[in-house]
């Protein structure tokens, strides 16, 4: 596994690569790495492709400075797992790599309302920081394929977006969501859960798998007050449970056969913030 912190280096081995006429897969990571990450450079491998993987805590899509300071940085741990996950190339630039001085690095695109709800709501400039480093990955690495998890659905949603307005010849490809054995979504975030909400946090995916359940039986909105008073019943602080159209996350009041539609929920564990979903219908 090369390790890489500078752009003109990464340049430099990709290049290498191309030349033997090899494809470009690509996973970008903000680092404390899990099973779901890997599962994206698995992924890339089994495309057949160079495995490029970045780390890199993006500081834009940080609403809040303490998430941003308390986010954790595991890099020691992160490269023996990809080490052992036969990644080809390990991309953990500074920021200044990413944002020198000097270069306008904002992206002016109009996300036509897919950034304004669920997580956009909740926090605010989140998904403009998200596409500003996307783009700027993808402009820097140009890869065959992106990897992404559906754990953040509508992070994917708008990056599918993004590569289609811009006409970026990029793929991107979704990967399934990864889970600890009682369910819970894998994310960095979990390190610090206390072990009392870490006992609690499985009551999302059970959550929403109740939820599918019933989507034949109660209505919508019955569906979504229930679902927030199991969870708030188990101790978590929902902020919000949408169920929404798949591709344009508008909420949806009635189910249709035509659209597929996704369960989306936020919530608080204690002083961390949990997110997940399932395709509902
Ligand atoms: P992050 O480091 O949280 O920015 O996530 C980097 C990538 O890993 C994103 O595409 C996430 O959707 C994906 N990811 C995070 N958690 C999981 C998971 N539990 N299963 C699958 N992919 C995940």
């Amino acid at each position: 596994m090369k390790v890489v912190t500078s752009v003109v280096e990464l340049k430099r081995e990709l290049d290498k690569y191309r030349l033997n006429g090899k494809k470009i897969g690509f996973a970008p990571t903000m680092g404390a790495l899990h099973s779901g990450h890997i599962s994206l450079i698995e992924a890339a491998h089994k495309n057949r492709n160079v495995s490029v993987c970045s780390i890199f805590v993006n500081p834009s899509q940080f609403n809040n400075a303490e998430d941003l300071h308390k986010y954790p940085r595991t890099l020691k741990a992160d490269q023996k797992l990809l080490k052992r996950a036969g990644l080809d190339i390990l991309f953990a630039p500074p920021v200044d790599e990413i944002y020198p001085k000097g270069l306008n690095t904002k992206l002016l695109l109009d996300l036509r309302g897919l950034d304004k709800v669920m997580e956009g709501k909740f926090r605010p400039g989140h998904f403009e920081g998200m596409v500003q480093v996307v783009k700027r990955l993808l402009d820097i690495v140009q890869p065959d394929s992106i990897y992404m998890g559906q754990k953040d659905f509508q992070q994917f949603t708008i990056v599918q977006y993004m590569i289609e307005s811009l006409n970026i010849p990029t793929d991107l490809v979704i990967c399934p969501i990864i889970r600890e054995e009682d369910g819970l979504a894998m994310s960095s975030r979990n390190v610090r859960l206390s072990q009392e909400f870490r006992k609690i946090a499985p009551v999302i995916f059970k959550t929403l798998k109740w939820a599918k359940s019933n989507r034949n039986k109660l209505s919508i909105a019955e569906i979504k007050t229930q679902a927030k008073v199991k969870l708030e019943a188990a101790g978590l602080m929902p902020e919000y449970v949408e169920i929404v159209n798949a591709e344009t996350l508008k909420g949806v009041r009635k189910l249709n056969q035509q659209h597929k539609t996704v369960i989306c929920v936020a919530a608080w564990a204690g002083e961390i913030r949990l997110i997940d979903n399932i395709y509902f219908s």
